[in-house]
């Protein structure tokens, strides 16, 4: 697909665009088939499916115009020749989005979650995202904002008007008000937590002494359900990496190998990097093998790892058990713990669970509510939720109204910021610099 947006457009698609009934019979969002011709020379480039978009009732807001074509990087490359020949010029990454929200199509939330939608990797990622681009987060905004601009409404006519300061009574009541609007600030500041993992998946690193069954482990949980990215670049020898999807969530799963048994300089490095791995990954899976008696490298294992979040996997429970309930419950040691056979595959559904309830909280995977999964709206949420909370303190503490104005003021910006109603300049450029080219 290639796509034309701004006031050209007309003119582009009637110069390149040959249709039977001819382009004024081109009724728009209607899709037509006709041949592209290079006007310069008069060669046909293909035959293909042109929709003409009349401003402003098309994704930019502006007059658009989409070719379909026959998807060859050939016939691409001469019809973005051909229109750049007429005057068009390339689009930079995220421009067609970028002018979405500057005709105000969209807000910044929605041109955001654009991004998200084509960076997922699994459909509940997707799904989440797609919640976001029909304006989640903004609806939800709004309202607390209107509460904040009728209390900052308040506050400034009592200031200009009033000889006398505010009632005691009436400073009360726009605590309280403060106070409820700073509860739902937090609630969707908590929902980062969640936000934060669904966005951008989650990390585990498989660790255990030799022949535990890590490989076998990483290949049972890999089994169904792989997530759709390919290659990971940065392998190494004995780290290997693979994406998996735990409940609509991409885990990262790393298996480090070689932990124990270093004998050359090579392995050695193959050690740290598995050191590394292990002190980046969100969570570690530690693995045992209950068919060996406990051993103390065991033991010296869960006791290094104990500052990290750990989750026990009891592994080969087909065979006879070597290890008495009471071992089993001390070397967990409280920590979320599962008994498999990454052989059979017997118990893998259940650390699975395990997994999400330790990924996601035991409340699961939320299905709808509003759920924050940007860094960045998360951050406006936090600065607006402690301008509040000094607004409050003002107004509790008996300071005048102008103090607690000031605050007030702040925290609607940053709200403003979310949504790119305000001072956001600046910001533009990083968020559509990630996006690709095209959309
Ligand atoms: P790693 O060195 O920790 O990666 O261990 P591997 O995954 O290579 O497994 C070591 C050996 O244990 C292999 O012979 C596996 O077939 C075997 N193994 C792994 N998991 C199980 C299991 O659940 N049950 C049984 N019976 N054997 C297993």
């Amino acid at each position: 697909m290639v796509r034309v947006s701004g006031p050209e457009t007309d003119g582009l698609l009637r110069q390149i665009f040959v249709t039977r009934q001819g382009f004024d019979a081109m009724i728009p969002r209607r899709a037509v088939l006709g041949r592209i011709v290079d006007p310069r020379d008069g060669t046909e480039i293909d035959e293909a499916i042109a929709t003409r978009f009349q401003a402003p009732h098309s994704y930019t807001g502006e007059d658009m115009g989409e070719f379909s074509l026959h998807g060859s990087p050939v016939l691409i490359f001469a019809i973005l020749d051909c229109l750049c020949a007429l005057g068009a010029r390339m689009a930079e990454p995220g421009e067609f989005t970028m002018r979405a929200f500057l005709h105000g199509r969209i807000d910044l939330t929605q041109a955001e979650a654009v991004r998200d939608i084509i960076e997922a990797t699994t459909l509940y990622q997707a799904q989440v995202a797609a919640r976001q681009r029909s304006g989640g987060l903004a609806q939800g905004i709004r309202p607390v904002k209107q509460q904040l601009i009728d209390l900052i409404v308040n506050l400034e006519s009592a200031v200009e008007f009033a000889d006398q300061e505010l009632p005691v009574s009436s400073r009360e009541t726009a605590a309280k008000r403060l106070e409820t609007i700073r509860q739902q600030l937090q609630e969707w500041i908590r929902s980062f937590r969640q936000g934060r993992v669904i966005r951008n998946g989650f990390s585990l690193a498989i660790v255990g002494r030799p022949n535990v069954g890590k490989s076998s482990l990483f290949n049972a949980l890999l089994a169904q359900n792989r997530s759709i990215v390919a290659e990971i670049p940065g392998t190494t020898r004995d780290l290997v990496t693979e994406y998996t999807n735990i409940g609509g969530i991409p885990v990262h799963l790393q298996d480090t190998a070689g932990i124990h048994d270093a004998q050359g300089v090579v392995e050695k490095l193959g050690i740290d990097r598995s050191r590394q791995a292990i002190a980046d990954a969100d969570a570690v899976l530690l693995v045992a093998d209950t068919s060996r008696p406990p051993a103390k490298e065991d033991r010296d294992l869960i006791d290094q790892l104990r500052p990290l979040r750990c989750i026990v996997v009891m592994n080969k429970s087909d065979l006879p058990s070597r290890w008495s309930p009471g071992e089993k419950s001390q070397f967990a040691d409280g920590q979320a713990w599962a008994e498999v056979s990454a052989k059979t595959g017997s118990g893998i559904d259940g650390l699975r669970g395990i997994l999400l309830d330790q990924i996601l909280g035991p409340a699961g995977t939320p299905r709808d509510g509003l759920l924050v999964t940007n860094l960045r709206h998360c951050r406006n949420l936090g600065a607006a939720e402690q301008d509040l909370s000094r607004a409050e303190a003002a107004l509790k503490n008996g300071l005048s109204e102008e103090f607690a104005l000031v605050d007030l003021h702040r925290g609607l910006r940053n709200l403003d910021e979310i949504t790119g109603e305000t001072g956001v300049e600046d910001l533009l450029d990083e968020i559509f610099s990630q996006f690709c080219v095209g959309k």
